[in-house]
């Protein structure tokens, strides 16, 4: 693959990182607490075998969609049914949570839940892949909660969606076809969907629903000890900067444990396939969380609770509420980081 780098960044947010950084050494750390007991109890929910069409798979759906149900998101379920390898006619299901669902614009907060199936290891677990930022994703709305429920309940301007993806994982190999499911169903059904808008009566003469996705967050392969995260798209390299200000200034304020440094500031040496790439597709900005090298345990049974290196989670957890938090709070217009033709 061949990747080209740009350092000139359109992004206000990457002017704005100074500021950022200024913001989070003046707030008092006690504003946005750890809530373990709630990454703990929801991760040990997850951390079951769910392959597609599984037991495990319909209980962790049904956990996702109480979930964001108690953590006042409008939720949605995306439930489709296909045909794949080896298991014939599945049903899959995304499943949605809006803040705001009527904002002009949205930030998408995405993984995946399905677990891999391997003919011959019926327990695999997947914690990194994609237990652990599911926990993230629910853990993020559960820390903030008082924010997105008061101050930024109402807003027009942006609204935060949470997207838990069906099906990523291949059932025989990785091809386009043979893979991420869940997400090429969204995206297409995102594109062919029309919003109503306040200076239109018709459905049909608003944005697509695609096109009101900021940015698509997606995070993958999380968990394991000391990862690291690369900038895959230039277009969104100023918000990676962010992640790696936000950083700096919790260690240097002493909220991290150990040293290893997880966000780097430098553009990654490929790019990796994965539930971003029909959204991609549909020009929707992608920044995508995915550790590189991935997890020595990606795709082996020992992908499971035993392995995870909880001081690189709660890193993880606290960076991340802070950029989620920092992105909602300083936007103040549109934020277009699209690729436009020249
Ligand atoms: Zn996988």
């Amino acid at each position: 693959m061949s990747h080209s780098w740009y350092f000139i960044f359109v992004s206000i947010w990457l002017l704005a990182a100074d500021n950022v950084v200024a913001q989070q050494s003046n707030r008092q750390s006690a504003n946005w607490a750890d809530d373990e007991a709630h990454f703990n109890s929801s991760l040990a929910l997850i951390l079951v075998p769910r392959v597609v069409g599984s037991r495990g798979h319909t209980q962790v759906r049904n956990y996702l969609v109480n979930s964001l149900n108690g953590l006042g998101f409008q939720t949605e379920v995306d439930e489709f049914k296909q045909r794949v390898p080896i298991f014939g006619e599945l049903t899959f299901a995304n499943v949605i949570g809006y803040i705001n669902p009527q904002a002009q614009n949205f930030m998408a907060l995405a993984c995946h839940y399905d677990s891999k199936y391997f003919p011959n290891d019926p327990g695999f677990l997947g914690a990194t892949d994609s237990a652990v930022p599911c926990a993230i994703l629910l853990n993020t709305a559960k820390t903030l909660n008082s924010y997105l429920l008061q101050q930024f309940r109402n807003r027009n301007d942006l609204g935060l969606m949470l997207i838990f993806f069906d099906g990523e994982e291949a059932f025989r190999e990785w091809t386009n076809s043979d893979s991420v499911y869940g997400s090429r169903h969204l995206a297409n059904k995102f594109a062919r969907t029309r919003s109503p808008t306040s200076t239109s009566d018709q459905a049909n003469l608003g944005p697509r629903h695609i096109d009101r996705i900021e940015v698509l967050v997606l995070l993958d392969l999380i968990g394991a000890r000391n990862p690291k995260f690369s900038s895959f798209y230039e277009n969104t390299h100023g918000l990676h900067s962010s992640l790696v200000e936000i950083e700096q200034t919790l260690r240097t304020a002493g909220r991290l444990e150990g040293n290893n440094k997880m966000f780097l500031n430098r553009p990654a040496g490929g790019l990796v396939d994965d539930d971003h790439r029909p959204f991609l597709e549909e020009n929707v900005p992608i920044l995508h969380l995915i550790a590189t090298p991935f997890p020595d345990s990606w795709h082996t049974p020992r992908d499971n609770a035993a392995n995870l290196h909880w001081p690189s989670i709660r890193n993880f957890n606290r960076v991340f509420r802070n950029f989620v938090y920092e992105y909602l709070k300083r936007h103040t217009a549109p934020v277009d980081l699209r690729f436009h033709r020249k």
